[in-house]
């Protein structure tokens, strides 16, 4: 399930390929991807603009037209991006296809829930508004991240995966983040110290960093816990002993109970 370094990888792919070129065809295989407007008139607002710039808002990918529109793009849970010759035979998850001239951008997804609007950029905000802070960006300071945690309970898993407040982590960064910083998910915020506090800040921008540069280095991401986390009895890969699978947040986690305190 895509992520935050997903995300961002696909963007910087989509800036490489598409950025700078004109959109000279439109067809929707899978009319329920594109959620807003109705798919005729998404084919008719897209074709002939200019992709201006991809940028990326926590999961979602934002392709900005020369209009000045924006195709808002959530991956949800298997949504990809390829680009090939238009004369490509076409995949059967293939929901979405812009075409450059002789090259295609082609949205994939095997499981449907992934999702496009073409909104009037000045309208982003209704899609993209409600997202918390950018963990990458220079404004996630560690005061900020103190008075992002400042009075909140609830586990700190819960407080990660909270869109709302830090954008873009998901179920598994959470996990490969609270494992490197040695925190047990379910610990209660309010008890965190402020060493704790300190290292999740590091580590959730190292983390992520990491994990995007490795993506776009070797295609996947290389994290030491994230290549054992999800294996059955997998021991963890600082003290070796057995990895515990437990649901925090609503969701399957993956801890050491040894390490993470
Ligand atoms: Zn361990």
């Amino acid at each position: 399930m895509p992520e935050l370094p997903d995300v961002e990888t696909v963007a910087r792919m989509l800036r490489r390929t598409v950025a700078g070129r004109r959109i000279t065809g439109v067809r929707v295989l899978t009319p329920p991807t594109v959620r807003s407007p109705h798919p005729r008139r998404f084919i008719r607002q897209l074709t002939g603009h200019t992709v201006r710039h991809v940028d990326r808002r926590g999961k979602y990918l934002l392709i900005r037209l020369s209009r000045p529109l924006t195709l808002v793009v959530h991956l949800r849970m298997t949504g990809d991006f390829e680009v090939v010759p238009h004369a490509a035979p076409v995949h059967p998850h293939t929901r979405v296809i812009l075409q450059f001239g002789r090259r295609d951008l082609r949205f994939i997804d095997q499981r449907r829930f992934g999702h496009m609007d073409l909104v009037p950029s000045e309208a982003e905000s209704g899609l993209v508004g409600h997202l918390g802070v950018e963990p990458l960006d220079p404004s996630f300071t560690m005061k900020r991240w103190k008075a992002l945690l400042d009075g909140r309970r609830g586990s700190i898993k819960s407080v990660l995966l909270r869109q709302d407040l830090i954008a873009g982590i998901g179920n598994i960064y959470a996990d490969e983040i609270l494992w490197q910083a040695r925190v047990h998910p379910a610990r209660s915020v309010h008890w965190l110290r402020p060493a704790e506090v300190a290292r999740l800040h590091l580590i959730i921008r190292g983390v992520l960093r990491r994990a995007i540069a490795s993506l776009s280095r070797y295609g996947r991401p290389i994290g030491r816990f994230l290549e054992v986390r999800g294996e059955p009895d997998a021991p963890c890969p600082r003290c070796g002993r057995p990895i515990i699978t437990a649901r925090v947040a609503g969701r399957t986690t993956y801890f050491c109970s040894t390490c993470q305190r």
